[in-house]
Order: C-alpha cells, then structure tokens, then sequence
C-alpha cells in the first residue's frame, strides 16, 4: 500500500492538520508489534476490553508518527499528527474500501459455516501457477481481519482470495463492501443455530450479503439456500443427489482417497483427491467448481486436485533441544504470513535470543531483489539475532541479512545439523510446503512419547476477555497461574498474560514465582502460601507475599529488617469464613498495631476468599463473608489510612456477585475454560485437549479378556485399541473398566479393562481406525467437566492431575 495522508484522510473523512503529503507504506493496530514505523499509520481501534489510544504515548517514543484517533490523548498533542474521526474502526474499513476499489481483478470471496480457510489455502496453491494472488493471512475473516486483508493488496497482484467470517446480523454488509468479490464461494451453513441468529434463515440472508454484486456465486444446491437466492444471482451449483445442478458428482473411495466422478453439460470425467473425510471432499469441490468456472482443461485439473494437501493452520509453540522453545510454522511461506509469524514470535518468546529458519519465498509478486530487501527489513525491525536461510533464492540474496548462514536444501541444513549450534533462544522455523521444514522440526523438538497437552492460546485470550467484559472499567484483574497454571504450563500462559495486560499474577508457592519471573515474566506476583524458608527468595525475586498470620508477619518483618527494606508489598488476608488462611477478626487488633508501627512493608492489597461462590445455595453465607470483609477491610483501610487493592472474587464470584469486585478480581479456573454454570460455558472456549495415539491395535475372540485382573470379558469377537497413556499421566483408574471413553475419529471407544500405569485399552471394533491415528483423551469430548462428574470430582482436580511428563504444545490458530 502507497497512499499519502491527504487521500487516507479525505476517504475514511478525517479532520487532520500539518503535513499532508507523508507517504503511509503500512497500517497497524497492534501496539505491541515490532514492526510499528515512521511510515505506519496506526489505527487506535477500541474493543470492550482494550483502547489502543492509552499506547499512543509508548508508540510515539518508539517512533509512530500518524495515527488514526477517536480523540487525541492526553499529553500527545503536538507530538504526532492525528487524523480525529468518530469511529476508528470504521475508518479503517473506509480505507480498506477504498483501496480495494483502487484494482480491478478476479476477487473470490469465501463465506460459510466451515471450510473458508482451507478452500482459501487451497485456492491459492491451485491458482498459483497461474496468478499473483493476494489472500487473507491465516483466518483474518473478521470485521478488523478482512480489512487488514484487504489493505495489503498491492500492484504486483492480479487476483485475490478472502475470507469472511461473521457471528451476528449486520456485519456481511460492511465485509462485502469491503472484498467487494466478483466470484462468491458459499461453502455450506451450519446447521447449529448460532447465538447471533435468532433463526437459521436470518443466518443465510446474512451470509448471502456477501454475493450481492458478485458475478457469479459457487455452492452446494440445496433448497433451503435457493429459497433465499435472489433471481438474478448468477449461479453455479454442484451436487451429490441433486441431478439438476450445474455439476453434478458421484464419488466412491478407492484405498485412501476419493474418485469423484464429475458430469457437466456436455461431458464427464474423473479426478482422484488424496483425503477420504466429508468436509475435506465438500472443500476440495468448491474448489474444483473454481477451476471449472475459470475454463482449465480436465488434464490441469487432474494433476492439480491429485496435490492438495492438508492445510495447517496454526502456530505452534513446542519444547525444543536445549532448551529452546520452537515456533512451528512449517507449512507456509509468504510474505503476509512471515508477518504475522514475527509478532507471535516476539509476544512468545520465551529466550531473549530469535532465530529464524526461513526458505525461499515464492510468488510474492516481488523482483527478488525488492521482496529480500523487504524481508530483510522485517528481520531487521523484529530485532531477529540470526537468521538460517535454506534455498537458492534465499542463498543468493544472502548478503541481505546481518548474520546469516545459507544451506541449499533442507536434506543439506540437517546433514550439516550440529545440535549444539542451538541452545537458550527462541527459534521460528518458517518454510513452504515444498522444502518440508516438518523434517527441521522433528529434529529440533525435544523427544517424549506421543501424548501431548495441547493448549489454545486463543482459547485462553478469548476466556480472558469474556470475564473482563464482566468488570468494571476500573476494576484489576489478577490471573491464578498456580499449579503449573492449573495444570496448562506456566511461563507460556503467563507470558500471554502479560501480553494481554493483566494486573497481577497469583502463584501458590515461592518457587512457582520465582520460576516465572526468572524466565522474565515481569508482571507483579502475589504468593498465596508462602512459607517463612522462602521469605529471602521472595524478597530477592521480587515476589510478593502474602501474609495471613501474625506469626508470619513478625518473622517476614525480621527478614525485611535484616535486609533494610522499605515498604516492601505484602497481600493481607483476612479469613472471613473458609477457614483456610488469613487473619481472624480477632487478631486484627493486633495486626493494625504493628502495621502503624512499621516502615517496612506496604499494604498493597487486603483479600479474602470465598468458600461458595459456586453454589448460589450458600447465598447467604456468601453475603456475610463479604460483609465481614467490608468491616475489616475499612477498619485496617480507616486505621492505617491507606487506599490498597481490595479483593475477594474467583472466577464463580466474578459471575455471581459481581457487585463485590472491589478494586480486583482473582480469575483461575474460568480462564482454563471451565464455569460450574451451563450457561456461561457455553460462552468459553475449550483450552486443553490432552490427545494420544493407537500403539497397537488387535482382534480377539469371545471369551479372551483385557488387562490386569482379566476385568474385561470379551462377549463377541472385539477390537481392541492400546493407547500409550496411564494412571502416571493422570487418568484416574476409576475412568476404566467401561465408565470412561475417548474419542477416535469423532467417535467414542470405551476404555475397557483397568487403566495402568502407562496405558490403556480401548474398544474400537466398531471403529474404522489404523495403528498411528489420533486419539483424544479429553477436550471438547469427553470435557474435563463431564469426566469430573462421572469421578465425582471437579474440574480442577482432572487438570491439575496431568503429570509432567506429558509434553505441552501451545498452538494459537
Ligand atoms: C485458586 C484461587 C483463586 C481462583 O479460584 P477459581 O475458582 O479457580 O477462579 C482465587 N483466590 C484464591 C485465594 C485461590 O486460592
């Protein structure tokens, strides 16, 4: 993108003064990025949970000079030029709008309830061959996503792909003014009825919008969409059981692929694609109707549909060799994606040290000269330390980069590999399909055994969010990460909340902080149960504790003593009534007498904590705890004339009194995805799946039995899956022997037989499965709740139980 700042401020009708000629080459709404410049300009969007405006200082100093504003803050008059409009984020779709309107190219846009991401990925490697395209990163689909998109188009392009998602009424208009598509895509409606329609019709006239102007729109025939379809809609249809359609296709699978059998008007043919599951046929179809529509011979088509691939969609975040943390995005390279990967790489890094394995680029449009003199620069802006180029275009160009070592081939870089080369650094492995960087990441992830933890950063921000949008613009949030964060891996999520701003973090013990802020999480950390051994390690980490006893406060005020302190932060609790920790009523007295007496601690905060927040049964005694808190709290508060943070809520208190949340809440277990209310579950999103695979599978007859104790008597002939997961790793025995299940393939295989140590047996003869396949043990089924209730147990327990030897992935999508 080129644009000065007169037409930026003449289309998105801006009120702006000074120098209007400046030429903007990017645009940005992440504060955080690293690749924020001089020639950015950067669109201060407010959500219900975050106001870009409160970062415009911290980005003037970092050398942002124009920035779209709802207002100009405080303090920064004078010190950057700012274009005031009323909303920024529709200013920023003005512009996208605008600039799109700049080309006149095929542009397909791809809507529906499932499936627009690979269609898009997959489009785009069909396409490839023959057009510069421009396509959505990732899944940007939203209403910011589409626009950002859409702004990247530039004038090496000559075709574009993307994708819009939406989840209420009134939001496909502004997508489509935005994509403008000459070519619709409507991959299929879900038939599940979402929350932001009140009926599935409302959701199909919304999906519609997209296509108002489009020449032509692509789909599965189905009655229920042609009911909605305006007549004058050109169409061209594709079906199964529909003889009318346009297209229609019989398949039948051979071995492990699909034979489509594929009838047009005049003539029919046969195209084998390489997956056998419904969604990935119905994608593949879309965009064979493409090919179809754009007129390419049955041979091309062929050949081409014969290729397509998985897609992967996420970055994931791996334990590498020597402790190293491993960024795998090993299946795409482009420039718009080299992008996105820096700045997850900077908002995860957990070594200071970066490090980039990058292959050549293809098809950016770009000479090789400008797109390595661009790439460069990012690698430069993003403060990368080396960087390790593998192909001969990237070889070439060699001399671009600062610290730079050049392979030819993957096969020649892990020839080469010397382990020890790597060590204490974050290590982004970006490559395109073709140069097959899975190999780089096998070789550089640390080896354990194949049950993994995989956790959803975007689920764990999502959950954030929801609870924020629950509070009072004032009030702090602190985040429970004790226990490992609650079982879902420590510096990772905290890391992400740190990224996310939260106000504190809560640990139960010395070393699960010290642990944190070594690895150089910076936030505040409160230690709920800090023994009076770890008193020094708190002080000289930083930590703080808190203090729940008079005995505690006398020996951490001899240490602090000692070592000279001054005001140092400590947490008072007062115990209200679980009769766990904290200062009782009548010690409070006492409490205030030594407090005033002292300098050398602070009250930074007075919490509570609840013993039935969950149970609305237990309203009452909720009340007279909070009341209670309210007492002492003013008390201490009145006596020693001090304003600390007060507190009381987890995460059951955030959803049901939320008119105690005083100056802070403490959320746990809602952030890992669990409510103990079914209605607000239905609102978070699954954080954890613990996943395995089949080690081995067999048959056997009636009468032979399963497992120690010969628990399980085999009735009929049974399949029998074992899957490399025990009671070590946290599987609760009780969840053998026919009570528990895990899912294969989307369907449930009851654990048959007791679970040991390291494994478990499963049925599976009714399951079409294979020695290797995927097997999930817990996500969003089975659900850790419905696990929890059939144990008699609750959440917590079930997660916080997974050991430590199963490894943890961190993915965000
Ligand atoms: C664990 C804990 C929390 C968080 O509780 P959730 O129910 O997981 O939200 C809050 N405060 C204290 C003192 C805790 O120990």
């Amino acid at each position: 993108m080129n644009l000065t700042i007169a037409t930026i401020s003449k289309h998105i009708n801006a009120s702006f003064e000074g120098d209007a000629s400046l030429l903007i080459d990017a645009i940005s709404i992440d504060s955080r990025s690293l690749q924020n410049g001089p020639h950015t300009l950067f669109f201060a969007l407010i959500g219900p949970n975050n106001d870009a405006h409160l970062y415009i200082n911290d980005l003037i100093q970092q050398g942002v000079t124009h920035f779209v504003v709802q207002y100009i803050p405080e303090h920064c008059e004078g010190k950057a030029q700012f274009l005031v409009v009323q909303n920024t984020l529709t200013a920023l779709q003005e512009l996208a709008s605008y600039h799109r309107s700049l080309f006149h190219f095929p542009v397909i846009g791809v809507t529906g309830s499932n499936g627009k991401t690979i269609v898009k990925e997959w489009l785009n490697f069909l396409l490839s061959p023959d057009y510069s395209i421009i396509r959505s990163p990732k899944s940007y689909n939203s209403q910011v996503g589409v626009p950002l998109s859409v702004l990247a188009i530039a004038k090496q392009h000559n075709f574009g792909i993307f994708e819009a998602g939406i989840s209420t009424v009134n939001e496909m208009g502004h997508l489509e003014k935005i994509i403008q598509p000459t070519l619709g895509i409507l991959t299929n409606i879900g038939s599940a009825h979402d929350e932001g329609f009140s009926s599935i019709g409302e959701k199909i006239k919304e999906k519609l919008q997209l296509f108002k102007h489009c020449d032509l729109l692509i789909y599965n025939k189905n009655k229920t969409i042609d009911a909605f379809l305006k007549p004058t809609l050109k169409t061209f249809s594709w079906s199964f059981k529909d003889a009318t359609a346009d297209v229609f296709i019989q398949k039948s699978s051979i071995l492990d692929k699909t034979k489509l059998h594929i009838q047009l008007e005049s003539y029919a043919f046969d195209i084998i694609i390489p997956f056998q599951d419904d969604a990935s046929i119905e994608n593949a179809i879309h965009c064979l109707m493409v090919l179809l529509h754009l007129g390419y011979d049955r041979v091309t088509i062929e050949h081409r549909m014969y290729l397509l691939y998985p897609v992967e969609m996420r970055l994931k975040v791996k334990d590498g060799i020597n402790s190293t943390t491993i960024i795998d995005d090993s299946y795409s390279s482009d420039f718009q994606s080299l992008k996105i990967a820096l700045d997850f790489l900077e908002s995860q890094k957990q070594y200071k040290k970066k490090t980039v394995i990058l292959s050549d680029i293809f098809q950016s449009g770009l000479s090789n000269e400008e797109l390595y003199s661009k790439v460069s620069q990012l690698v430069i802006s993003n403060k990368i330390n080396r960087v390790i180029g593998i192909g001969t275009t990237i070889t070439a160009f060699k001399h671009k980069f600062v610290n730079c070592i050049t392979y030819p081939t993957t096969a020649d870089f892990l020839a080469q590999l010397d382990n020890a080369t790597f060590g204490n650094e974050t290590i982004l492995i970006k490559g395109a399909r073709s140069f097959h960087f899975e190999d780089i990441v096998v070789a550089l992830e640390e080896k354990t055994h194949e049950t993994v933890l995989e956790i959803n950063l975007n689920a764990i921000s999502h959950n954030l969010n929801f609870f924020r949008s629950k509070l009072q613009p004032s009030t702090k949030m602190m985040v429970m990460v004790k226990a490992f964060g609650y079982g879902n891996g420590g510096f990772e999520i905290a890391k992400l909340l740190e990224h996310h701003q939260v106000d504190y973090l809560g640990v139960a013990f010395a070393d699960e902080g010290i642990a944190l802020k070594t690895a150089g999480i910076h936030l505040p950390i409160m230690v709920l149960n800090p023994e009076s051994t770890s008193f020094s390690a708190i002080i000289q980490h930083q930590l703080e504790p808190e203090i729940y006893s008079l005995k505690g406060l006398h020996s951490f005020l001899k240490i602090a003593e000692q070592k000279k302190l001054k005001h140092f932060p400590i947490h008072i609790k007062i115990d209200t009534g679980m009769h766990r920790l904290g200062f009782e009523k009548d010690t409070v007295e006492e409490l205030i007498a030594i407090l005033k007496d002292t300098t050398l601690v602070r009250v930074k905060s007075i919490l509570s904590h609840l013993a039935t927040s969950d149970d609305l049964n237990h309203q009452a005694f909720v009340e007279s705890q909070i009341e209670l808190f309210e007492n002492l709290s003013s008390r201490l508060m009145a006596e020693l004339n001090i304003q600390p943070i007060r507190h009381i809520l987890n995460t059951s208190g955030i959803s049901n009194f939320p008119k105690s949340q005083y100056d802070m809440v403490r959320l746990g277990i809602g952030l890992y995805g669990v409510s103990n209310d079914a209605e607000e579950q239905k609102e978070l999103e699954n954080v954890s799946t613990l996943k395995s695979v089949i080690s081995q599978i067999r048959t056997i007859p009636a009468g032979d039995s399963v497992g120690y104790g010969r628990r399980f008597m085999a009735e009929k002939s049974t399949k029998v899956a074992t899957i490399p997961i025990g009671y070590a790793d946290g599987i609760a025995r009780l969840w053998g022997n026919g009570v528990g299940y895990v899912m294969i393939h989307h369907q449930k295989a009851t654990i048959i037989g007791s679970v040991c140590m390291d494994m478990l047996m499963v049925d599976v003869t009714a399951i079409d499965c294979q020695e290797g396949d995927a097997v999930i043990i817990f996500g969003e089924s089975p659900t850790v709740i419905e696990m929890a209730e059939k144990l008699h147990t609750i959440p917590y327990e079930i997660l916080t139980s997974i050991s430590q030897r199963v490894k943890r992935v961190f993915y965000r999508e």
